[in-house]
């Protein structure tokens, strides 16, 4: 793990992004150059094994002031708290630039942040105090909208009625407009079809469509929405801070972290297929199937004992998929997982993801009779499973499996004969009309 984490940090040098990864006790494991960079005061201290708060402690040194010094251990043990909860990316600035911090679990292997610098949206914000301002008194102070303009992040004023009273620069910036004036009146709804406009819609554009129209029904609860060229932008609402009925939104740009907690899932991923586990359903994976297939296999010629092995294959999925969405369909295999393992329990028994929807599941000891009704159980259960959530209504799947035992190969086979013999009465139960068993000839 350390050493891929290695190459990882290394690669995000190339991007400028900069990385230093703590274990579960705090205790710095490796960091790469653009931290140094960013961060020059730990240039020649940082070590591994140190504490994350002597980490700290030089972060500070470096940027408080002779009167707040004696506060320092008080923000440190707080840095050590937020670096434990940390879940959204925030900025501040650093030697004379902007930086965005997010930081990310690794689970029971520790915690790694990311740095990278980001331009201020605002060079000269004094001149860009909107002139529609002065056409709104009342509702918003020119020291307020000075306030609101040094924000990186955009704000939106909304009127009682939801339409669009005013914005800073960065959400007009964030969303594409030109002006002000081209927001004037507009509900949010229409804001964002129209940073669409000219797009290409995505599948995420009609999730942020339908986020919209929910959040009619709920609103409150922070969401994030998408945004032309893969980008990503989290919002919330503070509603009756304003006794006029007007209403403030803020707009946080959550491109960064999105692609860096995306950069972590996959890197998660592939550690999970090293270490024998599909990510998805946390069965074996492959990999894993196929040494154990060989261990069972050897130890089955050389005990002269049955080993069985069946091949599981979900019925028409791709139709399901179609009809429900590929995250559904995720959803799916992994409750078709449970069953698999709750139903197979035997010590020994090995329950695999053999490659997308299908699945197989070795079985030392097990004659072809035994592993025919053990099938013959699980095609029952799997019918009888009812899936499904408030949109798709009620969902069924069914499932064919190809069963083949030992006795069916000749003594210098291989275990890969095994797996084609099981394959193709899979083949068989399909050709047969699917939702059935059979067993290999
Ligand atoms: P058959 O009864 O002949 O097996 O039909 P089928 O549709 O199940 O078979 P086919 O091989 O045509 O399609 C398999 C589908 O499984 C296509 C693929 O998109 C889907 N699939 C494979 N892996 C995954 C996955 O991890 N998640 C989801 N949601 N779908 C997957
Ligand atoms: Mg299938
Ligand atoms: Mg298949």
């Amino acid at each position: 793990m350390i050493s891929i984490l290695r190459l990882v940090a290394l690669a995000l040098d190339q991007l400028e992004v900069a990385v230093c990864v703590f274990d579960t006790r705090h205790r710095t494991l490796l960091w790469n150059d653009t931290f140094v960079q960013f961060f020059p005061e730990h240039a020649g201290q940082v070590h591994e094994g140190e504490d994350y708060r002597e980490n700290l402690r030089r972060f500070y040194l470096s940027r408080l002031s002779e009167d707040e010094l004696p506060a320092m251990e008080r923000y440190v043990e707080e840095g050590v708290q937020r670096h434990h909860q940390q879940q959204r990316a925030f900025e501040f600035d650093h030697h004379g630039y902007r930086v965005r911090a997010a930081s990310v679990s690794l689970g029971a292997f520790g915690r790694v942040r990311l740095w990278r610098k980001t331009t201020p949206l605002l060079p000269g914000m004094q001149d860009r105090i909107n002139p529609r301002l002065v056409q709104l008194p009342g509702q918003i102070s020119a020291d307020t909208a000075r306030a609101l303009e040094s924000l990186a992040d955009g704000i939106l004023m909304v009127d009682e009625q939801d339409r669009a009273v005013w914005a800073n620069h960065a959400f007009l910036v964030l969303y594409g407009l030109p002006d002000i004036d081209s927001l004037s009146g507009l509900q949010f709804d229409a804001v964002y079809a129209e940073t669409w406009r000219r797009e290409e819609p995505t599948a995420g554009y009609a999730r942020g469509v339908a986020i919209l129209k929910e959040r009619q029904r709920f609103s409150g609860a922070p969401y994030v929405l998408a945004l032309p060229q893969n980008r990503w932008v989290r919002i919330v609402e503070l509603r009756g801070t304003q006794a006029n009925g007007s209403s403030f939104f803020s707009h946080v740009d959550v491109t960064a972290s999105r692609r860096q907690q995306e950069e972590l899932r996959k890197l998660t991923q592939h550690l999970e297929s090293l270490a024998g586990k599909d990510a998805l359903t946390a069965l074996a994976n492959r990999r894993r199937f196929d040494e154990v297939l060989d261990a069972a296999w050897r130890e089955s010629r050389q005990f002269g004992s049955a080993l069985s092995l069946l091949m599981l294959d979900v019925d028409h999925f791709k139709q399901l998929n179609d009809a429900h969405g590929h995250p559904f369909g995720d959803e799916v295999l992994k409750s078709f997982a449970r069953v698999l393992t709750h139903v197979v329990q035997r010590p020994g028994s090995v329950v695999a993801r053999y490659g997308g929807e299908e699945f197989a599941i070795l079985l030392p000891d097990t004659d072809a009779a035994s592993a025919a009704k053990l099938a013959e159980f699980l095609r029952l259960q799997v019918e009888g499973m009812s899936l499904g959530t408030e949109l798709t209504g009620v969902v069924r799947i069914t499932v064919s499996i190809g069963i083949v035992c030992t006795s069916h190969c000749a003594a210098d086979a291989a275990a890969t004969l095994l797996v084609n013999a099981a394959d193709k009465a899979l083949y068989e139960a399909k050709r047969r009309g699917r939702n059935q068993i059979a067993l290999a000839v």
